[in-house]
């Protein structure tokens, strides 16, 4: 994956942190964990993120860095954790609901989560002019007000492909947003041309994906501002993961300052079942008393609402609710 001209671009410029690299600063990692690993899931490490990494254990080198246990069935484990097999009317299409049409851009990212519920798609990284073609048509006639764009992530591609899509579909689709970690993992992307293209465009959301208060570095916020000041609204989705951010000051501390940092914290995702990411899963029950005691610690404003996505591909719903539907004699 990632293999294009940009790819050797980074590497070359050293914002890439490659395997020797990486072994020799975490011995404990094993070389066939890695390989194997990246055979399943590519591991790919961008310089400015493995700064924050003091430990392959610690919350920024769980989520970056290849480890044993993604080797391993578990159970529970899916391959279609959110159901979307089952509503994907073409190959790049996911629709889940009349009113939203969510458009896979790439399977190409800047990082690749080890906990990613999209770790186990296979086929091309990115539709040829053909399929994006039929995709564009799709969403145009499609009746839905909003359009998603997702991936992998949707900054994977160039300003120019990012420009072709919005363009292609402005006049049928009243809000488009942009689900991407870019601005987290590589807020270099968020260069002053792509946020005039995307101002332009307006109404354009920016949903961007931070776990922990340490991925908010520097450059991380200015990214984050310079989407801000432009006037784009910037909402985070994270994910509850083990050994990451499972209490409630590590969520409370990374809340407040998502706000401190203009950015609306608008959902916890409860974790998704996918085949590898078993290390990262908590429990239901668990999940649900760690958020308790986060909405008595935070105000409404830096709360998150705390979500699932169903393996039917129902969409998303409240996590208390998912628990009430799971119980038994209900
Ligand atoms: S950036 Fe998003 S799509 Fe890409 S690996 Fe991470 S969680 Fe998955």
């Amino acid at each position: 994956m990632y293999h294009d001209s940009r790819e050797r671009a980074e590497r070359r410029a050293g914002r890439v942190v490659g395997r020797k690299e990486a072994l020799d600063r975490f011995p404990s990692i094993e070389p066939h964990v890695w390989t194997e690993a990246d055979a399943q899931f590519p591991v790919r490490l961008p310089r400015g993120w493995m700064e924050q990494v003091e430990h392959p254990d610690d919350p920024m080198g769980l989520q970056a860095l290849p480890g044993p246990g993604e080797l391993a069935d578990a159970p529970g484990d899916l391959l279609d954790p959110v159901g979307e097999d089952g509503r994907s009317p073409l190959p790049w299409i996911v629709r889940k609901h009349a009113d939203r049409v969510l458009l896979l851009v790439t399977r190409r990212c800047h990082m690749y989560c080890r906990y990613c519920f999209r770790r186990n798609h296979t086929g091309p990284d990115d539709p040829d002019d053909a399929a994006l073609a039929e995709s564009l048509a799709y969403i145009r006639t499609s009746g839905a007000r909003e359009l998603i764009l997702s991936g992998g992530d949707p900054l994977a591609v160039t300003d120019a492909r990012l420009a072709h899509i919005l363009d292609a579909v402005q006049d049928s689709i009243p809000i488009i947003r942009i689900h991407t970690r870019a601005p987290i993992t590589a807020p270099q992307r968020v260069t002053e041309a792509l946020v005039s293209m995307l101002r332009q465009r307006a109404p354009v959301w920016v949903i961007v994906h931070c776990n922990h208060p340490r991925e908010l570095s520097a450059s991380v916020l200015t990214a984050l501002g310079r989407l801000v000041d432009a006037g784009i609204p910037v909402l985070n989705q994270a994910v509850l993961l083990r050994g990451v951010n499972d209490n409630v000051d590590t969520l409370a501390a990374l809340c407040e300052q998502l706000v401190a940092a203009r950015v609306f914290p608008y959902y916890l995702h409860h974790t998704d079942a996918a085949a590898g990411n078993n290390r990262f899963r908590v429990g239901v029950e668990e999940g649900l008393a760690i958020y308790d005691a986060l909405s008595r610690r935070v105000s409404g404003v830096a709360l998150p609402q705390y979500v699932i996505d169903p393996p039917d591909g129902s969409g998303k719903i409240p996590v208390s609710e998912w628990a009430r539907r799971s119980r038994p004699g209900r």
